[in-house]
């Protein structure tokens, strides 16, 4: 939940949910991905990619991608 928190306290930048960069919402080089009426936004293809194949996974914190 804090990553959400810190995404509704930031309404021009978002973080990634998977990598944990922060992403401009008005151009997301990774585009974005609706989960449960909530937008989230990504750095890129691959991030999204990962988000979409298990967002559960990454929301609760269970997954986690090495920078
Ligand atoms: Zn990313």
């Amino acid at each position: 939940m804090k990553q959400l928190l810190s995404f509704m306290n930031r309404p021009q930048q978002a973080t990634d949910p998977v990598c944990g960069m922060v992403v401009d919402v008005k151009n997301p080089r990774g585009g974005t991905f609706e989960h449960k009426g909530t937008t989230y936004y990504f750095c890129g293809k691959g991030c999204r990619l990962e988000f979409a194949d298990d967002p559960e996974g990454y929301l609760s914190g269970e997954k986690k991608v090495e920078m």
